[in-house]
């Protein structure tokens, strides 16, 4: 068969399908702990989950209107003016199958071919693939080697070219959990400007800021702001909604009506229940959004002092998301159990095949020798997952 260009060369998401195999294995009576795909352990809150029932029981089954119901979208718009000091018309709000969907077709609506990308790295796995699809060229910007891995306004500086179009701000960021003050933002916002980009802010861990921090929406920096940002955000995370499938962005209203035609071609509006219970979601209590956020706040400390207990293992103490994101350079070059280890790859491999524990190897985030833990897990799993780690490097035969 021959397939398209796009086809051949896209990759498989690296966290959807390592949690796949990591599932597989456990479907198979494996005893396997999963520290890979970024997901809420705790159930949907169930106000939120009987407001689907009775959407059901009420008959909203049909199609909606293909950006989403003006209901949804005006719950959506309040809540960007309550929480994020962002004013936006309902007609500005796309909501799409997911924040993935909203960035995919916003990129669609932006890149022309060969139109660069700018991506501080690391970054999650499908903000370069998605640009790729569009005929777009990713350019990632290396924060490895910065302090907090955070990029600065010089190192954005040296990366523009004549074809920059798009800047990607993901704070606080998957996978390394950094979270930008509203003065690093303002600033590299400066230099955006300056320089005609649109920059695309996801949003989609806001909710999910430790340590007293704030969340500082990019497009609420300044009326320029405004105008040359898009705002992502979603349900999957605050409300442990990953399966419904809820996401949404905010722009300025032509580049969400192109948007909008675009989706009424690729997929027409998102589910009809998942539309009534976001609704709910947004604007009923919000008592579970802080009781999670606690729960994750615990097992970050958890693990960020389990992790650097362990010999040839660094990690920052992540500020915002659920993410642990462990420098492990010092684990490569070695053999473990019979198992050489060159890169973050062939250690994620030795790993679930040695002591079953599945995470992310960091290559694909842009990060090599680095491994993303989701701890968005019961503290049972987190410990079990944290002595297994040490067994394996207990293992070390050089
Ligand atoms: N964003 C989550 C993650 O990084 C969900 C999976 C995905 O869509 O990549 O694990």
């Amino acid at each position: 068969m021959r397939l398209s260009e796009v086809a051949q060369s896209a990759e498989p998401s690296a966290t959807l399908s390592l949690n796949a195999r990591a599932k597989a294995m456990a479907a198979r009576g494996e005893d396997v702990v999963m520290f890979t795909v970024g997901e809420p352990d705790f159930d949907t809150p169930e106000n939120i989950k009987q407001a689907a029932v009775r959407a059901l029981q009420a008959g909203h089954t049909k199609y909606t209107p293909a950006a989403g119901t003006m209901e949804l979208r005006r719950a959506i718009a309040d809540k960007l003016e309550k929480d994020n000091g962002l004013h936006y018309e309902p007609e500005q709000i796309l909501v799409s199958n997911g924040t993935k969907q909203a960035l995919y077709i916003v990129m669609l609506c932006l890149l022309n071919e060969g139109d660069e990308l700018l991506l501080p790295a690391p970054c999650w796995v499908s903000y370069p693939a998605q640009a790729e699809v569009c005929g777009g060229r990713p350019v990632t910007i290396d924060a490895t080697g910065t302090a907090d891995l955070k990029l600065t306004p010089a190192m954005l500086e040296s990366a523009l070219t004549e074809r920059s179009k798009l800047l990607l701000l993901n704070s606080p960021c998957n996978p390394s959990g950094v979270v930008y003050t509203g003065d690093e933002l303002r600033a590299l916002v400066e230099v955006a400007l300056e320089h005609d980009l649109w920059i695309l802010s996801d949003e989609v861990y806001e909710k999910l800021i430790y340590d007293g921090l704030e969340h500082v929406s990019v497009a609420s920096l300044g009326p320029q702001a405004l105008e040359h940002t898009v705002t992502f955000n979603g349900l999957s995370k605050t409300y442990a909604m990953t399966g419904w499938r809820i996401g949404y962005a905010a722009a300025p209203r032509e580049l969400i009506e192109a948007a909008g035609r675009l989706q009424s071609h690729l997929s027409s509006g998102p589910n009809s229940i998942a539309q009534k219970a976001a609704v709910e979601a947004l604007t009923g209590e919000q008592d579970s959004v802080g009781e999670m956020r606690e729960a994750f706040a615990r097992r970050r400390d958890m693990i960020v002092q389990g992790l650097n207990a362990i010999e040839g293992v660094r990690c920052r103490r992540p500020q915002g998301a659920f993410y642990a994101f462990p420098d492990c350079r010092e684990l490569l070059g070695h053999t473990y159990a019979g198992r050489r280890v060159e890169d973050s790859l062939s250690l994620s491999e030795a790993l679930l095949e040695t002591v079953k524990l599945a995470v992310v190897p960091g290559a694909p985030f842009g990060a090599e020798g680095y491994l993303r833990f989701s701890y968005a897990l019961a503290d049972s799993d987190i410990e079990n997952g944290l002595k297994r780690l040490a067994e394996f490097v207990g293992m070390r035969e050089d």
